[in-house]
């Protein structure tokens, strides 16, 4: 997809502070630290629009970003990060969730895992929440350039069985080398159905 503009249009933490718009939407999920700012940002060729905050997990807000006046993208806030608070670590799951639920023009969800980990509870907690909701999901190993490319197919068939999915169900990316980024915008497509 050719990037001809990107705008962030605001933050928000709750349903009445959405934007209201109708564009077709696709929001980020994953842990803190894993590579989801620099995803996006490769997704958008910008190298800061979507910013790491400097203490990961301790703002938590949900940003919306609007592509070509035609597609919004949504980073939404990482968890699992050891220092946060239980108050905020409550927050969490409630403000992701009522997002899920609520939002008419979510399409689908992308869900970032650091290539060297293997899927966590959370991970698999999450996908099958979302699979009852009936809400499209794609899986990200981020990172992947810290790994040969051996490795990298062994961690990609290890998820592929913790998810009970197809080797090609599960994307591996790069914000270095840039790899995986055409196969991301290829399934952003398939999603909304361009
Ligand atoms: P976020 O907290 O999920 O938004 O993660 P960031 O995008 O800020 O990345 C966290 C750290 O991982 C930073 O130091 C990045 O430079 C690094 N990082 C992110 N993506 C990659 C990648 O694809 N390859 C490598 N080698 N490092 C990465």
């Amino acid at each position: 997809m050719k990037i001809r503009a990107v705008e962030f249009i605001k933050s928000a933490v709750k349903p009445a502070h959405y934007p209201e718009y109708d564009f077709p939407e696709i929001a980020f999920a994953g842990r803190s630290n894993v590579g989801k700012s620099s995803l996006i940002n490769t997704l958008i060729n910008r190298k800061d629009m979507v910013k790491t905050s400097s203490r990961p997990g301790c703002t938590q807000l949900i940003n919306f970003f609007l592509v070509n006046e035609a597609l919004s993208l949504v980073d939404l806030p990482g968890y699992g990060y050891a220092k946060v608070s239980k108050k905020i670590r409550a927050q969490w799951q409630p403000m992701v969730e009522t997002y899920v639920e609520t939002r008419k023009n979510l399409l689908g969800l992308i869900l970032l895992m650091d290539i060297r980990r293997d899927p966590g509870k959370e991970e698999l907690d999450m996908v099958r929440w979302l699979e009852t909701n009936q809400m499209p999901c794609l899986l990200i190993l981020t990172k992947a350039d810290k790994l040969s490319k051996t490795k990298q197919l062994k961690q990609l068939d290890a998820a592929a069985s913790a998810f009970n999915r197809d080797r090609n169900g599960i994307v591996l990316f790069s914000a270095k080398t840039r790899q995986g980024r055409q196969t991301i915008w290829d399934e952003i497509h398939n999603l909304i159905d361009w």
